[in-house]
């Protein structure tokens, strides 16, 4: 096994180290708006909300059964007890329920003053006005319980936080209809190379389609960013810092593809030396070695490389983290999985390897995975084909077929 320990040695940055140096430059945006309810999901909430309401509010049943006061039980014995009305959801019982009586109440009706206890009609034989009530009747049993969901005054939902569907059942069970969340993030990305052609001309030798940008407008739609495609920029420099220049001026982020790998990189650091800072890494993960981190005044510049799977490994492994930061999104983890490799793979030792990977639960539960095919990083089909990331660490010179490997499934964030 080669030596691998020093990558500072290679010139190279983990990806950790790479993230740090990141998360300690950036800081989270701090303007908020006020949402209704609807237009807030995937959102991230800036203010804490607290319960106006007790939920539930009253004590209600959580059965269609027979409401009644768990003192009329007779311990081992049925029992008989007088219907004396019904309880609905939404129209309460209005009378006063005495010892010995009972009320016909369904799922989420209020009790009434001196019930506490519902048994699920099934369990009881009612004639007329009689209700039998079997001999192993429990009490107490059946019964939401006020606050029992949410306590009035206590917290409903801290922040901040990515709003989901079950935090807007939440909020709305509590009455709010408004909300206090970040303003989205502003994004402006193109792609830079002079073979790249936009969609719908015809390709002459030499042109390929961009689709980075087809990438990056796919990885950056999230109810958080409102994001400007700039198209494709050629590698000249005029245009290029006409374009950094622009889209800096009212963006809280540019994301470029192409040109950020030494030497093709020349014109960003001259441009970015004049009118801002840039760092040139190369970070120790395959695919993804280049990648340029700086800013254009209070715009943050990720240079991103050009090879389309490059893209998406730096862009899932540190801008995300980066964009999630700048949002307000508490950070998330990665979920990974041991799996066993059906397939064997190939790696040198050096870098940390994401190689795209199908991972299936085979019929006794066991987690399997096998290659998605070629692992160049221009090979878009065995991405597209890819559930998840193989993870394979700098020293791992290889896998064989039955061993053991991490996988990080695709959109598996937790
Ligand atoms: P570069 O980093 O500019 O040297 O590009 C590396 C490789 O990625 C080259 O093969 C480029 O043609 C390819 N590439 C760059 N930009 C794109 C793009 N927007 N879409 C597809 N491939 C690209
Ligand atoms: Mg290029």
């Amino acid at each position: 096994m080669k030596d691998v320990c020093s990558l500072e040695a290679s010139g190279l940055l983990s990806v950790d180290a790479a993230l740090a140096q990141i998360q300690n430059t950036l800081s989270s945006i701090t303007e908020t708006e006020k949402l209704d309810l609807k237009h807030a999901v995937g959102r991230v909430l800036a203010t804490p909300v607290t319960a106006a309401i007790n939920l539930p509010s009253d004590r209600n049943s959580a059965m269609d059964g027979y409401a009644f006061a768990s003192g009329d039980i007779k311990t081992g014995q049925p029992f008989n007890l007088t219907l004396v009305g019904t309880s609905w959801a939404g129209r309460p019982f209005s009378g006063d329920l005495q010892p010995g009586e009972c009320v016909r109440i369904f799922t989420g009706a209020v009790l009434p003053e001196r019930a506490d206890s519902v048994i699920m009609q099934e369990q009881v034989t009612a004639e007329q006005d009689s209700v039998l009530f079997p001999a192993n009747c429990r009490p107490f049993q059946n019964v939401r319980e006020i606050g029992e969901d949410v306590k009035q005054h206590s917290v409903l939902l801290d922040a901040p936080k990515k709003l989901r569907a079950a935090d807007l059942g939440l909020l709305a069970a509590a009455g709010v209809d408004e909300v206090e969340i970040r303003r989205k993030l502003h994004i402006a990305f193109f792609s830079t190379g002079d073979e790249l052609l936009a969609l719908g001309q015809k390709l002459e030798s030499g042109q390929i389609y961009d689709s980075n940008r087809y990438i990056l407008h796919g990885l950056l739609t999230n109810p958080c960013f409102a994001v400007r495609d700039m198209g494709v920029i050629p590698d000249n420099k005029v245009l290029l810092e006409q374009a950094l220049v622009s889209a800096a001026e009212n963006n809280d982020v540019i994301i470029t593809t192409g040109g950020a790998s030494v030497g093709d990189a020349d014109y960003i650091q001259e441009i970015l030396a004049a009118c801002g800072q840039v760092s040139f890494w190369k970070i120790a993960m395959k695919p993804g070695k280049p990648l340029a981190f700086g800013n254009i005044g209070k715009c943050t510049f990720f240079g991103l490389p050009g090879n389309p799977i490059a893209v998406m490994a730096t862009f899932d492994k540190i801008v995300s983290v980066a964009l999630r930061q700048l949002s307000g999104e508490p950070a998330l983890k990665t979920l990974q999985l041991k799996a066993v490799c059906q397939s064997p793979l190939k790696k040198a030792a050096g870098r940390q390897e994401y190689q795209r990977g199908i991972l299936q639960q085979n019929t006794s539960g066991e987690f399997i995975v096998e290659s998605a095919g070629r692992q160049g990083s221009n090979i878009l089909s065995a991405m597209s084909r890819a559930n998840c990331y193989i993870v394979l660490p700098r020293e791992c010179c290889g896998v064989q077929i039955g061993e053991q490997v991490i996988v990080e499934p695709f959109e598996s964030l937790i």
